[in-house]
């Protein structure tokens, strides 16, 4: 007989099954597909600012349900792709210091600096460790007291209330060989920032889990100031397609608006515990974003009372200019939205998953990473 835990267990998964059969359910697909043809007539571009999303629209194959007249385009949001080389170049000086022990995600260890990149570092004998979080980084830390250890925080508004939280322990630990190189970000300025530009889409489809932090109304200035239509989406491919038919009734009657298809996790105020724990431990400053330049309040810095943990007072940073050594690589014009991977000459020739040139090309939600996934036999 069944314990109480593996009934609890086991009715978990089930009804996880169903919930992913329903989103993945090809009636409802079919249906999803025949209403956002039915309700389509103009030209229309969407922008997706979310890693998440990238992996989902190619790996369930969206583009390829919808008429031809409806686009749709990455931007900036994958948190590897946006982070700066100079941010990693920073990072490469950092763990050249004696007694650091630089940790970082798996994710942002292949991606190329300016000469080199922290996995050829880690080769040549540097101390650089994969961990999968930042608590990770502090157990290091915890049990190797005579060194410094260093955590490259990167993302928005998702991971960055967990960087907050952990500094925060650590502050109350006592512990004070830890520190954190934070290229956090927050996502609203550079959405605005992309229309400033003059990137021409008609809607974005915003991102689910940063709206899980932050509720949706950070995307209503885009909509009363812009007239783009805003709605947050969930993952699945159903969720993807509704937020499409959302945004294309929209922009067909002309009345762009914020709306949230992702009711069942995101919560129209967000979590404002995680947020009030984000902003107390950072401020906004201005960032620089690989391929976009430099935004206004786009970025995340420790504020002062937190500012012992800045892994920046271990070594001289360089200057806060994005080195420009793209070696052909367009993956700023992919993160804008102006291009796509096909349009790389370099694209599964002289850049693959395996060897890298760019940082689209090194988190498997980059846009790169992602068409070298899914749709390399298109391009
Ligand atoms: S395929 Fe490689 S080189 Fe080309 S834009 Fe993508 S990451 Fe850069």
């Amino acid at each position: 007989m069944r314990n109480d835990l593996s009934i609890q267990k086991s009715t978990r998964r089930s009804l996880t099954i169903k919930f992913i059969d329903e989103y993945r359910n090809k009636k409802l697909i079919d249906e999803a597909v025949e209403a956002i043809r039915n309700v389509s007539r103009k030209e229309v571009t969407l922008m997706e600012v979310c890693g998440g999303h990238t992996m989902s629209i190619h790996k369930f194959g969206i583009p390829s349900l919808l008429p031809k007249n409806i686009k749709l385009l990455s931007g900036p949001g994958c948190p590897v792709c946006v982070t700066s080389r100079n941010f990693i170049d920073d990072t490469l000086e950092c763990s050249k210091q004696d007694d650091i022990i630089l940790t970082t995600l798996g994710d942002l260890i292949r991606v190329p600096g300016t000469e080199t990149s922290l996995f050829k570092e880690k080769a040549r004998g540097s101390d650089i460790r994969i961990v999968y979080s930042i608590l990770d980084a502090i157990k290091i830390a915890e049990e190797n007291k005579d060194k410094k250890v260093v955590f490259p925080g990167i993302g928005f508004e998702t991971t960055a209330p967990l960087s907050a939280t952990a500094l925060i322990q650590t502050r109350d630990k006592g512990l004070n060989n830890f520190f954190i190189l934070s290229a956090h970000k927050i996502m609203p300025p550079v959405m605005t920032a992309l229309i400033d530009e003059g990137v021409k889409i008609n809607g974005y489809i915003c991102p689910g889990h940063v709206s899980v932090i932050t509720g949706i109304q950070i995307y209503k200035p885009i909509v009363e100031n812009y007239n783009l239509g805003c709605v947050v989406s969930g993952f699945e491919p159903l969720d993807i397609l509704q937020s499409i038919y959302m945004l294309i009734k929209q922009i067909e009657q002309d009345s762009p608006a914020l709306e949230n298809q992702y009711s069942r996790a995101v919560k129209p105020e967000g979590n404002k515990k995680a947020l009030e724990m984000m902003y107390r431990v950072f401020e906004p400053i201005d960032d620089w974003w690989r391929g976009i330049g430099n935004i206004l309040n786009s970025g995340l810095a420790l504020r002062e009372e937190f500012k012992s943990f800045d892994a920046r007072q271990l070594f001289d940073p360089l200057t806060r200019i994005d080195s420009n050594k793209d070696m052909g690589c367009i993956c700023g014009e992919i993160l804008k939205g102006l291009k796509t991977p096909a349009d790389c000459p370099l694209f599964n020739k002289a850049c693959t998953p395996v060897d890298p040139v760019g940082a689209c090309m090194v988190s498997g939600e980059g846009s790169c990473a992602t068409w070298y996934r899914y749709a390399r036999e298109a391009v």
